[in-house]
């Protein structure tokens, strides 16, 4: 095998492998697989040159039967309506399978943020805001960031929402403590990344503070499960960012990293520490690599030299359907996006009853409430692989999809 299957096609195999194993019918196949709504639109823009550049924005609601849709809003030049699709149902069954009461969803605007200048992303955002705002609401569809966007969207997309439909912090998650946003909330899938990474690594007879851990992307994902890991006493030996990778085998000073990092640096700034090649970085020895960057990032090329024994899937589909057969059968144990970084959708939902409720949880109930769900959401999916054999991704598959049936079912779309 040579080339790797697309991101919406391997999502697509992964619902057929549960719809086989749960023995679905066909009717039920074509509900799981077609999104509910999909939004496309132009956004003109008056860019700071005077030019009008217009850029093109997505939404794409795949599934709502167990609640409102959830999903992040990606800016990034490769962002298309099948991408946001694939990553629309991916929520669908990560939602499940934390068992929030979510459904799924995901939006995009092809751009790349870097170029813009911030009153530039502003206007984008609020352009984006105007033209969706019908197909979003409290109890219908709840954005949060994701790649390339961040609490500063989440706050001018709250303040659009708010101008037609008055002051409303639940429309959005991930938002800035001040507007509403959840403590806690910008760490979580990173730190529940690190809780389920630690099970795994026990799982495999090895002691999380024994552990050697490697981790691609130094964002909101990837340096939250940095620090989480180096609490625990792992050692984080090498990280990367999009300008470059460093390692140092004695392992890094996390801490310190992050502060540079927060500070504007990258982490090839860092010091103590030697340069790497990025690519390098993935196929380091190692316990645990947590690739939390971006997608297909571990394909059929470099699937057989990576000599990590566990990965966990920070980012959404960081490993390719065909690479992860190349990895499975060679033993690696790889814990799945939808179990990995479901830490996120999590929080959001606690941000979300926070906002519905206003009434506001202190961190420490934040993290314990986040720390129960990852717990829970790895053992129900350890236990089907353990008693029907196979991985943990088909294992999560199979307990999301089966319960997004079950509640298709009971609301009559189908049979
Ligand atoms: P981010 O923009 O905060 O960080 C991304 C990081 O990856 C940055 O450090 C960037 O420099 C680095 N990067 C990008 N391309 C790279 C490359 N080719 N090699 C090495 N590093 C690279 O984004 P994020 O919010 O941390 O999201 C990362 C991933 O996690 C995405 O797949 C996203 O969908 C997923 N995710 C995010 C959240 C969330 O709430 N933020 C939740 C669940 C899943």
């Amino acid at each position: 095998m040579t080339q790797d299957s697309s991101m919406l096609d391997g999502t697509i195999a992964s619902i057929d492998g549960a719809v086989r194993s749960l023995g679905l019918e066909d009717d039920m196949r074509h509900v799981l697989i077609e999104p509910w709504r999909e939004v496309q639109v132009g956004l003109p823009i008056l860019m700071d040159d005077g030019n009008v550049q217009v850029f093109h924005g997505y939404r794409s609601q795949h599934n709502a039967a167990r609640g409102p849709y959830k999903g992040g809003i990606r800016y990034h030049p490769n962002a298309d309506l099948e991408h946001t699709r694939a990553l629309g149902m991916l929520m669908t069954w990560k939602t499940a399978l934390a068992d929030v009461p979510f459904g799924g969803a995901k939006g995009g605007v092809s751009v790349n943020p870097r170029e813009l200048s911030t009153s530039e992303l502003n206007k984008l955002t609020r352009r984006y805001t105007m033209s969706m705002h019908h197909i979003l609401g409290v109890n219908r569809d709840i954005p949060a960031p994701d790649l390339g966007t961040s609490a500063q969207t989440m706050a001018w997309i709250m303040d659009a929402y708010g101008s037609i439909h008055g002051h409303t912090p639940g429309i959005v998650t991930g938002k800035p403590i001040e507007l509403g946003g959840s403590l806690g909330r910008a760490e979580a899938p990173g730190r529940g990344a690190a809780v389920v990474g630690c099970r795994a690594l026990v799982d495999s007879g090895i002691a999380p503070e024994h552990s050697t851990v490697v981790i691609q992307g130094f964002g909101a994902v990837g340096a939250a499960a940095a620090r989480t890991m180096f609490d625990r006493g792992a050692n984080v030996i090498a990280v990367s960012d999009v300008d470059g990778a460093i390692i140092n085998t004695s392992g890094l000073d996390i801490p310190a990293l992050e502060k540079l990092v927060t500070e504007g640096g990258s982490v090839s700034d860092f010091t103590n520490a030697d340069a790497l090649d990025n690519d390098a970085l993935l196929t380091l020895e190692c316990d645990l690599l947590i690739p939390a960057a971006i997608e297909d990032v571990i394909t059929v090329k470099n699937a057989a030299s990576i000599k990590a024994k566990i990965i966990v899937e920070g980012a959404n589909r960081p490993v390719t359907t065909d690479a992860d057969e190349i990895l499975v059968e060679a033993g690696v144990n790889i814990i799945p996006d939808i179990l990995a970084n479901a830490g996120g959708v999590v929080a959001s939902y606690f941000e979300w009853a926070q906002n519905v409720q206003v009434f506001n949880w202190e961190l420490e109930r934040v993290n314990r409430e986040l720390d129960r769900k990852m717990n829970e959401a790895y053992d129900v999916t350890k236990a089907h692989a353990d008693r029907n054999g196979g991985s943990m991704r088909k294992a999560a598959f199979d307990v999301a999809v089966g319960r997004g049936s079950e509640t298709i079912k009971i609301r009559g779309y189908v049979g």
